[in-house]
């Protein structure tokens, strides 16, 4: 069909904003698309605008764009809404970790064994929950049609929650199978086959053989047996698929983690800040190290600087590829101009389900039956072929290990999260925290719920009342 209508929703939203664009640019047959934008904040979303009209003409593109204000305005008529809004932003995650901190909880009552990301809180999310649903009931009101593509974390509770409560048509996306690539560099293997199975977060390389078949495993193995820990030095927080966490993974589970599976340990890595520098290496601890995440958050305000600085010279006459900054957001702008796609699923996504092309994508959709042992009404991240409307699901094994050590207790912790947001329970919330290892009486978990729940219910009810 010619002529898309997307929706963004969370728009300003900036590096994710400008690799779903170059790509909607770069695959011939979406280039006509109409791109709504949507973001409670203006200045970002209008610089978005700038940014993104010329990236269009840069590339010679017939895009159309347009700014929606409200929710309504950007889903009805659309054929497809992204969400990558995060509601609170990172204020109101470092808000929420310091409570918990203040009353004994080290990096926040949301970090739990198997959900340590830092942005990807299930406890106290109560608002970007209430966006999640807020967004799928307008689409299941005013475009039951459109295909809902879910970015914005927490994609496991997020695909969960929107697949059970409504009847659209969903998908989580994540880019973290992308770690395969890390492992495949490190043992020296440029041609392979793989496959990764599990959840959101959560997955495991289920499948890693060369062309011919050889099981990649050996290889693995044999470098088990002989890695130097002390020796591991990361190039930046986020650099930890080869960490010994990764490799202490493997021999605990059978199978190589991978992504921000990584980050998703038990406390035995995360307990204080030298526990994580131990095993995430120095001198970060890991992403989601009070250092790391530090790191992490500064890198995000020089982005939303630079993009301000870029729509400003872009409005003053200066061609985009003629944009410099001399920090590392230049290499970024040179990838979003160059042919190569961004890596990113969404819009290949589209182009398969519109264009009946298959493609192959790691996708987050509700279990029912796909991965053995594990509950049907939970999403898992499995691998696909996708054809016009068809998913064809590749057949996973994961092994016992894995589904009963790791699988089925962050299940639960999401089926629990859940419980407590549909039922605005902050009972249940009380005692997920008696059963925490941090917790040491019940008068501490009774403070914190009683300074922190206020706040989270009276953030989920303001976006209740958004438009
Ligand atoms: P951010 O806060 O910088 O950007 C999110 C945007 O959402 C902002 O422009 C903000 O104004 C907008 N927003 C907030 N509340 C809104 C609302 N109620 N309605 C409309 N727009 C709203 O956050 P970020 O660091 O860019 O992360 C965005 C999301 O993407 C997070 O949930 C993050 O965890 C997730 N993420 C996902 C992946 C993935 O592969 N799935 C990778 C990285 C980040």
């Amino acid at each position: 069909k010619a002529g898309l209508r997307v929706s963004i929703i969370g728009a300003g939203s900036a590096v994710f904003s400008m690799k779903i664009i170059s790509d909607f640019c770069k695959v011939s047959s979406l280039s006509d698309s109409n791109i709504v934008l949507m973001d409670i904040d203006k200045t970002r979303v209008e610089n978005v605008l700038v940014l993104a009209k010329e990236l269009s003409q840069y590339f010679g593109a017939k895009l159309t764009f347009e700014i929606a204000d409200t929710i309504k305005g950007a889903v009805e008529g659309s054929d497809f809404v992204i969400n990558t809004a995060m509601a609170g932003g990172h204020g109101y995650l470092d808000l929420v970790r310091s409570i918990g901190e203040k009353h004994g909880y080290y990096r926040g009552i949301d970090a739990q064994n198997y959900n340590f990301v830092s942005d990807y809180l299930n406890l106290t999310n109560w608002n970007q929950m209430t966006l999640f649903l807020k967004i799928a009931r307008t689409i299941e009101k005013y475009a039951p049609e459109a295909w809902y593509l879910q970015a914005a974390n927490p994609v496991l509770e997020g695909t969960t929650l929107v697949s059970t409560q409504t009847g659209i048509k969903m998908v989580g996306f994540c880019h973290g199978h992308y770690g395969v690539e890390a492992l495949a560099k490190f043992l020296g293997v440029s041609e392979y086959e793989w496959q990764v199975g599990g959840v959101n977060h959560g997955i495991w390389l289920t499948k890693f053989t060369t062309k011919e078949g050889k099981n990649l495993y050996e290889e693995i193995e044999k470098v088990a047996q002989n890695v130097k820990y002390e020796e591991f030095k990361p190039s930046n927080p986020f650099d930890d698929q080869l960490s010994p966490v990764a490799w202490e993974m493997y021999k605990m589970y059978g199978l190589f983690p991978v992504g921000d599976t990584v980050r998703n340990s038990t406390w035995k890595y995360h307990r204080n800040l030298e526990t994580k520098i131990k095993w995430y290496g120095a001198p970060w601890g890991g992403a989601d190290s009070e250092i790391g995440w530090k790191w992490y958050v500064e890198q995000l305000a020089q982005v939303v600087n630079v993009i301000d600085m870029f729509a400003k010279m872009l409005r003053s006459g200066v061609k985009i590829n003629e944009l410099k900054t001399g920090t590392p957001i230049d290499d970024y702008l040179k990838e979003i101009l160059s042919e190569k796609l961004s890596g990113e699923q969404h819009v290949p996504f589209i182009n398969s389900v519109v264009t009946n092309t298959p493609g192959r994508f790691v996708v987050n959709v509700l279990n029912n039956g796909k991965i053995k042992n594990v509950d049907n009404d939970v999403a898992v991240e499995i691998c696909a072929t996708v054809c016009g409307e068809k998913f064809e699901f590749e057949e996973t094994h994961v092994p016992e290990r894995i589904v009963n050590w790791y699988l089925k207790p962050r299940i639960l912790l999401a089926k629990q999260a859940l419980d407590a947001f549909l039922n605005k329970n902050v009972k249940l919330i009380a005692d997920i925290l008696e059963r925490d290892p941090r917790t040491k009486s019940s008068e501490q978990v009774e403070k914190l719920i009683s300074e922190l729940y206020p706040i989270v219910i009276k953030k989920a009810k303001e976006i209740e009342e958004q438009e």
